[in-house]
């Protein structure tokens, strides 16, 4: 039995998963617990921004909730894209609406937009350009980490998701290093690590985070890390559980932390 703890329903903007979907999926899979982190965005720039309706996601949710009890357990989540110019506007939002589950993701590499894998080219042919872009989106982690908003650090290292293999090698860059154990240090000390399966199954595509970062995060006294599958289909709740779990044994944890570990609610 484990917990999935990034999973996004229709709720959020890029999904057209219908709960129910995801809840018989995820008893079909022997799943225990599933959270349904929302995407939820504040700055104009972000692709679902306005477009997470709180009161219609938490009423369908407490129906899912009610209709499953006793066969799974269902967090009530979000994930909060984080932009350190949009702090206090973050914390005046999670101050104001409840949830089961936070996490904080950093989407952003400014000037790269790692989401375009057309970028590729660029990234590989302009080294000090994509160790720029990487200062920033480490900084931003930390930053994020800092502010204490959030259960769990969403998929660090998620810029290789649709650009694998082409960024510096962060842990072997004296420079990228330092901040990268900067950003750890406050996972450590406010947070803890998501292991992200979303693009496992893919050839040459690596886990966020990378077995490496994953063995600094557990030497400097990081918690064991939740799983999250970061599904956006039915289909894919718990998708490459068994890669993700081999992935944390190799980096050194025993297991995964369980909801119970993370989630603001008890059952
Ligand atoms: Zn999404
Ligand atoms: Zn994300």
């Amino acid at each position: 039995m484990y917990s999935d703890m990034h999973v996004h329903s229709s709720a959020s903007c890029d999904s057209d998963a219908s709960i129910w979907d995801i809840c018989e999926t995820a008893i079909e899979r022997g799943i225990e617990a599933v959270a349904l982190t929302e995407h939820v965005e504040l700055h104009p720039n972000d692709l679902c921004y306005g477009k997470f309706n709180y009161d219609a996601a938490r009423r369908t949710f407490e129906k899912a909730k009610e209709k499953y009890d006793g066969r799974l357990i269902l967090l009530f989540g979000a994930e909060v894209t984080y932009r350190s110019e949009i702090e206090s506007l973050i914390g005046r939002f999670l101050e104001s609406h409840r949830f089961d589950v936070v996490i904080g993701s950093v989407h952003d590499a400014p000037p790269i937009n790692f989401w375009d894998p057309a970028n590729s080219a660029l990234v590989r042919s302009n080294p000090a350009l994509a160790k720029g872009a990487l200062k920033v989106y480490y900084r931003e982690v930390k930053s994020m980490a800092a502010t204490g908003l959030f259960n769990i650090v969403g998929h660090l290292g998620v810029y290789q998701r649709y650009m694998p293999n082409v960024w510096p090698d962060v842990v072997g860059d004296d420079e990228l290093s330092d901040i990268l154990h900067e950003a750890l240090e406050e996972v450590c000390a406010n947070s803890r690590l998501e292991l992200n399966s979303n693009v496992m199954d893919r050839p040459g595509h690596l886990p966020s985070p990378s077995v490496e970062v994953l063995k600094i995060y557990r030497e400097m006294g990081g918690k064991p890390p939740t799983f999250g599958s970061d599904a956006h289909s039915a289909e894919a709740v718990g998708k490459n559980y068994s890669s993700a779990e081999k992935v944390l044994k190799a980096a050194g944890f025993s297991g995964f932390a369980s909801w119970k570990d993370v989630a603001r609610v008890s059952y």
